[in-house]
């Protein structure tokens, strides 16, 4: 699929090239699945297109290197595991230092394409403290024509001063409404379209996931289900229902940001937003309750991210409030 939604930030991005104002490095920050890679790839392949300064072409051999993610001048750093535990599904996944020092020799390496090089760091936050040094060091020295791109949920997760070398672009959740027009336009039914981009809230990269793969849209739908039906159950079934979820981290996060995209959807219709029809009925929530709600998600997935709380009893908190 090609870009949907950001006009204003693609907007700003080709503005940097037509003036020859291209940054050493941008950070892209906001929700997961929203886009910002594809913005990212997007913004390099204009940047080095051999026909164009407005759209890339898509069919010089500088597009056709890009789409295919094997240019030369291309770098595409993402968390892995450690060494020697690629099957380790749940390892520790990280940017570590070694592949910022290998991305520090291609960057400096010439080669005979005089088009910008490009590094994209997707899941920025992940690099470890010392990964962030030694990228710290590129960014301190920027050489000729290059360009890094951070990718991030949110840029208070790096340091200080990695952002302060950065230009920050934020991208935010899309209209489900134009997700579903981006999907009809690409040839997906009328219905299924209007469900997978409202079961996305606003997550392109999402509804295209559950287009492509039907089942992983029926697990986002139980997951919303879920939280309708706990709202109302004794809270035996809600501390059981926190057990079982706990130990399944991924799970875990994924219902936590389904959850708050609920709520916040439930408070936008109590503002008087059209209510959507996929929507299943709410509570008895006034308005107060919800806001307190969604503080009590927000502020319940930060702390399960960044210490070592439990994560069943700050479920447990979370499930007897709702
Ligand atoms: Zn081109």
């Amino acid at each position: 699929m090609r870009l949907v939604g950001h006009n204003k930030q693609w907007e700003f991005l080709k503005r940097c090239i037509k003036n020859d104002r291209v940054a050493h490095a941008y950070l892209f920050y906001g929700p997961l699945n929203i886009g910002k890679r594809t913005v990212a790839m997007e913004f390099i392949k204009l940047l080095n297109c051999h026909h164009s300064d407005t759209e890339s072409c898509g069919k010089c051999q500088s597009c056709h290197g890009f789409e295919s993610g094997v240019h030369p001048n291309l770098f595409i750093l993402k968390p892995e595991p450690p060494e020697g535990k690629e099957d380790d599904a749940a390892g520790n996944l990280a940017v570590r230092i070694d592949k910022i020092t290998e991305l520090k020799s291609g960057l400096s390496l010439s080669t005979s394409d005089s088009g910008y090089k490009a590094a994209i760091i997707d899941g920025a936050e992940a690099m470890t403290y010392d990964a962030q040094g030694a990228l710290l060091k590129i960014l301190e020295e920027p050489r000729g024509k290059a360009v890094i791109i951070l990718i991030a949920e949110q840029a208070n997760q790096l340091l200080p001063t990695i952002v302060s070398r950065c230009q920050l672009i934020r991208f935010d959740l899309l209209q489900p409404k134009h997700i579903e027009e981006s999907l009809i336009k690409n040839k997906v039914p009328v219905k299924l379209a209007e469900e997978v981009s409202w079961l996305s809230f606003g997550r392109p990269g999402l509804a295209m996931e559950y287009y492509r793969n039907p089942e992983t849209a029926e697990r986002q739908k139980r997951r919303i289900m879920e939280i309708v039906k706990l709202s109302k159950a004794p809270l035996s079934s809600r501390f059981r229902y926190a057990e079982a979820l706990s130990k399944d981290t991924r799970e875990m996060h994924c219902a936590l940001d389904v959850w708050l995209s609920y709520f916040r959807e439930l408070l936008l219709e109590g503002l008087g937003k059209e209510k959507n029809n996929f929507m299943p009925a709410k509570g008895n929530y006034s308005k107060t309750k919800i806001r307190s709600i969604i503080g009590l998600i927000e502020k319940i997935g930060f702390v399960i991210k960044t210490t070592n709380t439990n994560p069943r009893l700050a479920l447990e908190v979370l499930l007897m409030k709702i």
